[in-house]
């Protein structure tokens, strides 16, 4: 990328992220092992959080094993799994991920990549079909421990109207770019916090932007709002939608 982050964006990044932690706290996101945080990040694209959990917590139930999900039929583990959408696609994707695990490594693990340089295990994840740059961050920064930036829908959004990045930067460009934006110690608050953000007041339609605590930082809310005051600094969130 030839485009760097301007000194000045990333003091205002900075300032976002302290107002997050503010009005949001430092998030406690549950651990889970590598494994599992992969086969549940595929379980949740294109679709919603309780979707995922109830087909993460399904294909548990059903099988004992990751090794006996490897070697499941395929029709069978889309049928278990369907709840979260796209059955077939995500059942042979699941698959084929514990299958290259087993052929790279011997056994299920992916504990081999935490001591891999972070580039290297991002490339490792992102060679398996259906492992994007968000999946492979969300497997690194959650459950690897490494420096990386998850971008989906709502970090993508909300930091397009926030201005932290070029307003056409796709999706999957965002990734390295907010890497530079943020210090690597704070993706993990700011990546959550910017979700929550996106959840309660920067909604895809109508965001909520005279109620949002980052109205004085956010250019897009000035100008929906005509400059508009922020209603405080420090605000809790919102009661109802
Ligand atoms: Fe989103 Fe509006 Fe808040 Fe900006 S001010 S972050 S556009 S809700």
């Amino acid at each position: 990328m030839s485009e760097q982050p301007s000194p000045e964006l990333r003091e205002r990044a900075l300032r976002i992220r302290e107002r997050l932690l503010q009005v949001f706290g430092m998030p406690d996101r549950p651990f889970l092992p590598p494994v599992d945080e992969l086969v549940c990040t595929i379980l949740s694209q294109n679709t919603n959080d309780v979707n995922r959990d109830r087909a993460f917590e399904a294909l548990k139930a059903r099988y004992p094993t990751w090794e006996a999900v490897r070697d499941a039929d395929e029709q069978e583990l889309a049928q278990v799994i369907r709840v979260a959408g796209l059955g077939n696609q995500k059942a042979a994707r699941i698959k084929e991920a514990l299958r290259r695990i087993t052929q790279s490594q011997g056994r299920i693990t992916l504990d081999f990549l935490k001591t891999w340089p972070v580039e290297k295990a991002r490339a490792w994840l992102e060679a398996m079909p259906g492992v994007g740059p968000k999946t492979a961050a969300i497997v690194l920064l959650f459950s690897l421990g490494k420096p990386a930036f998850p971008v989906d829908t709502h970090v993508h959004r909300v930091t397009g109207r926030l201005g932290l990045r070029p307003p056409r930067m796709s999706r999957e460009a965002a990734h390295r770019w907010l890497e530079q934006v943020f210090p690597p110690e704070t993706y993990y608050d700011v990546h959550l916090n910017l979700i929550r953000l996106g959840r309660t007041y920067c909604r895809p339609r109508n965001p909520r932007c005279h109620e949002c605590p980052l109205l004085d930082l956010c250019p897009e809310g000035q100008r929906r709002t005509r400059g508009g005051q922020a209603p405080s600094a420090v605000g809790g969130e919102p009661t109802g939608e």
